[in-house]
């Protein structure tokens, strides 16, 4: 009896991990989130997949339905895999999943995948950590239990998840955090898939973006890590990144 955490990455099928893609070739029930890329069914294709990530099983007892059928499903002596967007410890509920588990004697194995915040640093080409200003990088949920909206200051990069829909109210927060009003804000929304759309503010103007990504699973780095790399010549573009400059940054470190 055992259930595997797959990580399945943030978006193009092909960012999975080459163990997420043996285990999963393995599996007999997959229990997938929402976002997942349906591309990995080929990985798995004579698997039963659950799409877990519906309505119904977001709030506090969807995520008992899902505890229980990992239990069940294991118990029934299936190879089960569970299959999360980014990397299953991030943001991905994996502790409440372990426990159910641990507690029904089940064992389990986590296999990582690419957080949505490293695919967003990596299509637009900003690095997260910068030598001598840029020395650490805190991943953030904007969101507190309760559905309030918070924000910090506790790293030279923030990264904040599950803000797509409140960037008006992110900004304000931030101002109160700490964060000068022009600091550099990068917001990428779909990062990793092919038609993630990237674009540059500061602290003060986030909320202009919100039309932009509205609708769509978003993060928002906030400080150095958010800085274009310096350019040798003004204008020359850099392949395979699309930013939409809203307006200029000022000088990277
Ligand atoms: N475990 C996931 C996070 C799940 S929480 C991971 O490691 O990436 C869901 C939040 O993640 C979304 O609200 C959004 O903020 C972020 N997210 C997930 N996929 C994304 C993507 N492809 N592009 C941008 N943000 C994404």
């Amino acid at each position: 009896m055992s259930v595997v955490f797959i990580g399945a990455g943030p978006g193009a099928a092909d960012l999975i991990t080459l163990r997420g893609v043996r285990r999963l070739a393995q599996a007999e029930v997959v229990l997938h989130d929402a976002l997942v890329d349906p591309a990995l069914r080929e990985h798995a294709p004579r698997a039963r997949w659950i799409d877990v990530g519906k309505r119904g099983f977001c709030d506090s007892t969807g995520q008992a339905r899902i505890n229980a059928l990992l239990v069940r499903f294991a118990q029934q002596g299936l190879r089960v895999v569970r299959l999360k967007g980014g990397d299953p410890s991030v943001f991905g509920r994996l502790e409440e999943e372990l426990t159910a588990l641990a507690q029904a004697g089940i064992e389990c194995e986590v296999v990582p995948g690419i957080t949505a915040a490293l695919a967003a640093a990596a299509t637009t080409q900003r690095p997260l950590t910068r030598r001598g200003a840029g020395r650490s990088v805190a991943l953030t949920t904007a969101m507190t239990k309760d559905g309030a909206l918070r924000a910090a200051h506790s790293a030279d990069t923030e990264v904040f998840y599950m803000a797509g829909r409140q960037l008006g109210a992110l900004s304000r927060r931030l101002q109160t955090a700490g964060w000068a009003a022009d600091t550099p804000a990068l917001v990428v929304s779909r990062a990793g898939f092919a038609d993630q759309i990237a674009s540059d503010h500061q602290v003060a103007t986030l909320a202009e973006a919100a039309l932009l990504h509205s609708g769509r699973p978003t993060v928002v780095t906030v400080g150095v890590g958010a800085c274009a790399i310096a350019m040798r010549a003004e204008g020359v573009s850099r392949p395979g990144t699309k930013i939409a400059r809203n307006q200029s940054l000022p000088a990277p470190q």
